[in-house]
């Protein structure tokens, strides 16, 4: 007999869970599907929090090897690998308990088991981590008036390639691995590369990062890009762009070797005693039962309209599965939010994928929102730059920080904020500043007369809101 529910959600990632509690915040009977034995998806276990977990303590490391310069003599200091992959697993448990706890808190019915799609409202659930894997229980059924669709993505790999425990490495792998590599070669120079790259290489590894476009966080402005790039190289991390790679393979000595030819056609090749790859990732929607509905894919991806609805009535998809959606956790959170808004039959609002904000957590760090200068001029907009170093800034200075700026992309007839591009200092924690002035259509004249408060990384916000106006003041 089918068990009945206003909505079930498939996935408990950033997006599963946090459109389960909002449901269940909303007084709808809501059920969540998760396959493995934890709560919080990729985001939690695999992405987001451990990586940045492992980057603060490399952070923190780089502190005591720089103590000198900031006037305090340490001596005698090393890094516990042990004691550091500790610390960033009970992070990890804890805020996995945590989801567990505010789900339950909001009456939202927890189901261990491999949730797929059985068409009309419908939702089969098999215990274990798969269907007809060993140990599979007979399937459940549920049924509900609206499902969201939250099965996230997993890494891409090179064809020929498998992931180990040691040598060829995802995001999962490298996040346990139990010594640090001596050496290690980075393929892709997205946000997963260069925070790997970032992490690893101030622990002391010899890393090279090697990317198939011409520049560093292809996404990005191209000014930032170009700034990561010569930091990265003036720190000792061997930066290939516009390079192609012909072979990766492990080597009898046990590490890998990766043959490339950069832009001058010419190949080299790099061993080194792992390989990362990250490439890019995949959405998990094969094995779902998304064919048997009408939702329509885009290369994988499910598409949806403004309020997550796919073309099946009463189907939902969020997070990293959906067609043109950035994979960002809290992208997918909104969209969970906005889904189970709109399925309770409450006023939602479409998201505005321009205002969503874009953070790497690379050394030195990368924050973005909206119109790249490119995008921008690309557009037909009259655009004026405002930009300011972080060389002028006064709490740099404190922080013993020279590089990096922050770019406002304006548009110049009514001082319109397109975009605003970070590279620096703690700029992750910076950029919401720029997402809420865009959001309430703040002009460039409006951040240029919001008081800043000193001395503060902001105040560079502050001034690239006065350079539009080639009013800068500290420089
Ligand atoms: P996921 O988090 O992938 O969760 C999907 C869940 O669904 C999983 O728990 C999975 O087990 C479950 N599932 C899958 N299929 C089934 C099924 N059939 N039945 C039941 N359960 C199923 N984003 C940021 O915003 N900030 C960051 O700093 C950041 N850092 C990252 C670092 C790395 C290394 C990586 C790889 C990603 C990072 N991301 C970051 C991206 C972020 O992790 C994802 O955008 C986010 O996790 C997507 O959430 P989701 O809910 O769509 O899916």
């Amino acid at each position: 007999m089918a068990e009945t529910h206003d909505l079930v959600v498939i996935g408990s990632g950033p997006g599963g869970y946090v459109a389960a509690i909002r449901a269940g915040q909303l007084g709808l009977r809501t059920a969540i599907v998760e396959k493995d034995d934890k709560f919080g998806g990729t985001c939690l276990h695999w992405g987001c929090i451990p990586t940045k977990a492992l980057l603060f303590d490399a952070e923190v490391y780089d502190y005591f090897k720089n103590a000198s310069e900031y006037g305090i003599k340490c001596q005698g200091f090393s890094l516990d690998w042990d004691a550091v992959q500790s610390r960033k697993n009970k992070i990890v448990t804890k805020l996995a308990k945590g989801v567990e706890f505010l789900l339950k808190k909001n009456k939202v019915e927890i189901i261990q088991g491999y949730g797929s799609l059985a068409g009309g409202r419908r939702v089969s659930v098999t215990e274990g981590e798969g269907p007809g894997r060993a140990g599979a229980g007979k399937p459940r059924e549920l049924t509900a008036k609206n499902i969201v669709i939250a099965t996230g993505s997993e890494a891409k790999m090179i064809p020929g390639l498998k992931p180990d425990a040691k040598t060829i490495l995802t995001n999962k792998e490298i996040l346990a691995l139990k010594n640090i590599p001596k050496s290690l070669v980075i393929i892709g120079a997205g946000a997963v590369g260069v925070e790997f790259a970032s992490i690893y290489h101030r622990l002391g590894t010899a890393v090279t990062l090697i990317e198939m476009l011409p520049r560093l966080v292809p996404l990005e402005d191209e000014e930032v890009a170009a700034e990561l790039e010569r930091s990265f190289r003036k720190q000792g991390i061997a930066v290939h762009t516009g390079t192609k790679v012909q072979k990766a393979a492990k080597t009898a000595k046990g590490g890998v070797s990766v043959e490339f030819t950069g832009p001058d056609g010419k190949s080299q090749t790099v061993e080194a005693e792992a390989l990362l790859v990250a490439v890019g990732r995949a959405p998990n929607t094969g094995n779902v039962g998304l064919e048997k509905t009408r939702a329509k894919l885009e290369r994988g991806f499910v598409k949806v309209d403004g309020y997550m609805r796919t073309d099946e009535p009463g189907l939902y998809a969020i997070g990293d599965i959906v067609a043109g959606s950035p994979l960002l956790a809290h992208v997918g959170e909104m969209e969970g939010i906005v889904a189970v808004t709109h399925a309770a039959g409450r006023e939602a609002e479409p998201i505005n994928y321009r205002q969503a904000p874009n953070c790497t957590y690379c050394e030195p760090e990368i924050s973005s929102v909206g119109l790249t200068e490119r995008q921008a001029r690309e557009a037909g907009h009259k655009v004026k730059i405002g930009k300011f170093p972080f060389s002028a800034n006064s709490k740099a200075a404190i922080l013993g920080v020279r590089e990096g700026f922050v770019k406002i992309v304006s548009d110049e007839q009514y001082g319109e904020i397109l975009g605003v591009h970070m590279i620096g200092p703690r700029v992750t924690e910076m950029i919401a500043e720029a997402v809420v002035a865009m959001r309430l259509e703040g002009t460039v004249e409006d951040l240029a007369h919001a008081i800043h408060p000193h001395p503060t990384l902001t105040e560079a916000v502050l001034e690239a809101a006065h350079a539009v106006a080639d009013a800068a003041i500290h420089i």
